[in-house]
């Protein structure tokens, strides 16, 4: 286990490492964002194309306000920060689906599902702009590609990091069928690592704060998951960050956040709606 250590140090030194927005973790990427695109929408279209879609038109249509807002945030925060590009193949979609499990997810390139067996726990426009910043914080950390890079070092050591190192047409084919049949066997929709969900928790709390949704409803939301109990939930507590973990990471995070809302918005005023500050400026 400590030579893996070692080698991907290596590994992420010469060759692939790229670094999280928001939270600057150096993680390892194997994997070029097109092919992790390619997999992840070739599983997408599957799912639509199976799935019940609701016709709760009132809830569907909160479904795609939030998650529009949330999008522009993104859009916003990338802008910004003249990254842009890290985003330039992002295609956002937004689905309500008839499905009592209480879940949802965001694959990358923007394509995002909510499952109706969560609305009890959202309950509102806010709640609801709580679990799609965290999918969509998922999406942009690019955990699945992070998830495949590791699968490769781990299945396929030096001999497949060499692979990648040299470039040659019938290198990069084997490289590519090694990615798309950890796409296919990985997936973008398994569970995420704890680290991975708490690092989702952190980038939704901004996301949601720029799109103008007071972070502070993170807390009340997690507090109703966690009392609902383990049934029926796949992704959101499927690698157990402990409720009480979580509550007190995103605690921690709130000042943060905040900071973002009130650069975008100006100080919170429950009096009055926010507002976009009048010369549109965003520092963060
Ligand atoms: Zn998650």
């Amino acid at each position: 286990m400590k030579k893996y250590f070692l080698f991907l140090g290596i590994v992420a030194g010469l060759y692939a490492c790229s670094s999280v927005p928001v939270t600057g973790r150096q993680q390892l990427s194997l994997v070029s964002d097109d092919d992790v695109l390619t997999s992840s929408l070739q599983q997408y279209s599957d799912y639509i194309q199976t799935a019940k879609k609701s016709t709760d038109k009132t809830a569907t249509a909160l479904v795609e306000k939030a998650g529009r807002k949330i999008a522009g945030a993104v859009e916003a925060y990338f802008k910004t920060t003249n990254q842009e590009q890290l985003i330039a193949n992002y295609q956002w979609e937004f689905n309500l689906m008839d499905d009592p499990q209480v879940n949802a997810f965001c694959m990358p390139g923007g394509k995002i599902v909510v499952y109706t067996g969560i609305l009890p726990y959202t309950q509102d426009e806010t709640g609801l702009a709580v679990v799609l910043g965290h999918e969509v914080g998922h999406a942009i950390a690019k955990h699945a590609n992070e998830r495949m890079s590791h699968q490769i070092a781990a299945q396929y050591g030096e001999a497949g990091i060499g692979l990648l190192l040299s470039k040659s047409s019938s290198t990069v084919q084997t490289v590519g069928s090694v990615v798309y049949g950890l796409g296919a066997e990985v997936g973008v929709m398994l569970p995420f690592s704890r680290k991975h969900e708490l690092e989702a928790d952190h980038l939704g709390l901004i996301f949601m704060a720029i799109a103008g949704y007071d972070p502070n409803a993170a807390i009340p939301f997690w507090e109703r998951m966690s009392q609902q109990g383990n049934k029926g939930i796949l992704e959101f507590f499927s690698t157990h960050p402990s409720d009480n973990t979580r509550i007190a990471e995103i605690k921690k995070e709130l000042p943060e956040a905040i900071e973002y809302y009130e650069a975008v918005w100006g100080k919170k005023n429950t009096t009055t709606p926010a507002s976009k500050n009048s010369n549109n400026q965003w520092h963060f």
